[in-house]
């Protein structure tokens, strides 16, 4: 792994150096695929947070000095380094995160793709020039940085969403403690070898492994100006209600859905069939926007079915590093726990069980893999009824329930509204007012029209909205997390009034 980082367990980077830190707890990173450790982590205590913030808040005086231009310099590295080491990176994500390897490979391009749009954004245009209301008054807005901010991150996507976050914060200014999920420290070192290579200055950047208590520590420390984080809704709105109530301190959080796809009755059934199973199969349904519901017109429900099922009972698990893998595992034991608590709960709620290979047969699983932790899908139908905790609680898992709907597209916007979250969704339709009715009442932050909901590019604002987000700490719309504004006048006469 790395050069400096000469000793096992791996370290964190605080102020510019490698550190055991103050606690005596370790954890290890494990390889879904195969339940083999990967390596030994330290594991971070308050007391090393506590040291992290003094370090970024100590760096940020200098660092929010130089220009936009020279700051992004040291991203550049990174994002050169990003390119040239795609192959070698997107094999360590799927070893230690289980996606399948084109999905790990995707992962580092889009982190060099966020990359590539924040040092851009060097060169930019940063706020606005507005007309004065007396002539010879200059007024603009003008952005500064906040100061040091808090970086959360979860398993799924462990380098494209570490640079979501971490990239525009310093290229305006800021200085960044950035916490790894627990699942996927490999990647947290190997990032932070990368800013060390770039020789970003001591304290800029600094990066703690650990759990949710050190997480914790970071969202709830004073010195923490803006607290960006992505995962779950349960510990985001944890994050957020606690720092909401702290005058001046922000906290953009990126979290889950219930996303759907809405199939009308003049469907174009092969890119509906595609969609769906894009959805909620790839990465084994644990994507923050993979769709747990089919929302399907009566017209087209019997043809469209028999198609996604036979399907569904032929998506084959396989090892995650072979290039042609369309399935790999979950992330950990408890993940296929939690999979299994809400194919249970659909089954009480009275699903009619269309397919359940939760449990694959021994001969389904690669060989060689026999530790990993497999799942395959579950696919119900049930009919839509709101009191229903199964159509509405995130499974993040390939467990998908079918919706029959009769009626206009109103009625499927009805059922497809009627969760608490609003991440990301899809309409399969060939009547552009449809589609159009859609992008406009469908309560969403991302919104996909004939497409699978997978994906997104960089340069378009990325995030949820009612339980999904609060915020987005991501993309374009980051800056806004990361910046303060000030109004600026500016008096050009020797008139004072
Ligand atoms: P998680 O919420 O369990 O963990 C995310 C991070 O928060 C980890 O680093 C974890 O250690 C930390 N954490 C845990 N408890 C904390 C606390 N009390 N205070 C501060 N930090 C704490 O999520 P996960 O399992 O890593 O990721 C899966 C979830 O993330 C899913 O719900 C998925 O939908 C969501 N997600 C959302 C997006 C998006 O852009 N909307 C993208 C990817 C994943």
């Amino acid at each position: 792994m790395s050069e400096q980082a000469t000793t096992d367990p791996y370290r964190h980077y605080v102020n510019g150096e490698w550190t055991d830190g103050h606690g005596s707890e370790t954890f290890d990173s494990e390889n879904p695929a195969t339940g083999e450790p990967l390596a030994t982590f330290h594991r971070g205590t308050e007391a090393d947070v506590d040291a992290a913030l003094e370090a970024a808040e100590d760096a940020f005086e200098e660092w929010r000095e130089l220009s936009h231009i020279d700051r992004a310099e040291y991203l550049w590295d990174i994002y050169h380094e990003l390119r040239e080491r795609h192959d070698e990176l997107g094999e360590i994500i799927t070893k230690e995160c289980g996606k399948e390897i084109s999905e790990g490979k995707a992962d580092v391009a889009e982190a060099w793709h966020m990359v590539e749009w924040a040092a851009g954004n060097a060169r930019h245009p940063h706020g606005d020039v507005v007309p004065s209301e007396i002539g010879s008054k200059d007024a603009y807005m003008r952005r500064k940085p906040r100061g040091v901010i808090g970086c959360i991150t979860p398993w799924n996507f462990p380098v494209a969403i570490p640079f979501w976050h971490m990239a525009i914060a310093l290229v305006e200014g800021n200085t960044v403690v950035w916490k790894p999920a627990e699942q996927t420290p490999w990647c947290g070192q190997i990032i932070a070898e990368m800013f060390e290579d770039a020789g970003i200055p001591d304290g800029v950047f600094n990066m703690v492994q650990g759990f949710g208590d050190a997480g914790a520590a970071i969202s709830e420390d004073e010195r923490v100006d803006t607290v960006l984080f992505t995962g779950s809704a349960e510990v985001g709105h944890e994050i957020a209600s606690k720092v909401g109530g702290e005058p001046g301190k922000l906290a953009a959080c990126e979290m889950g859905g219930k996303n759907g796809i809405v199939i009308t009755e003049n469907a174009d059934l092969d890119i509906a069939v595609h969609s769906a199973v894009m959805s909620s199969f790839k990465t084994t349904g644990q994507r923050c926007v993979s769709s747990e519901r089919l929302i399907v017109h009566t017209d087209v429900y019997d043809e469209f079915k028999d198609r996604y099922v036979e399907i569904a009972e032929k998506v084959a698990v396989d090892d995650p590093l072979e290039e042609d893998t369309f399935m790999g595992p979950a992330i950990e034991p408890e993940h296929v726990e939690k999979i299994q608590k809400h194919n249970d709960l659909a089954r009480q709620e009275g699903a009619e069980v269309l397919v359940d290979r939760f449990e694959l047969d021994d001969d389904e699983i690669p060989d060689g893999h026999e530790d990993g932790n497999w799942v395959g899908p579950f696919v119900y139908e049930i009919e839509y009824d709101s009191d229903l905790r199964c159509l509405k609680e995130e499974c993040f898992g390939p467990h998908v329930a079918l919706l029959e709907y009769d009626g206009d597209i109103e009625r499927a916007l009805e059922i497809h509204n009627d969760t608490p979250y609003g991440l990301a969704g899809a309409i399969i339709s060939e009547d552009y007012r449809q589609i159009n009715y859609f992008r406009d009442h469908a309560e969403l932050g991302l919104a996909y029209a004939n497409l699978p909901c997978i994906g997104a590019e960089v340069h378009l604002p990325f995030g949820g909205v009612k339980k999904s987000g609060n915020g987005y700490p991501s993309a374009r719309e980051a800056i806004e997390a990361v910046t303060e504004r000030t109004a600026w006048t500016l008096n050009n006469s020797k008139d004072i009034e």
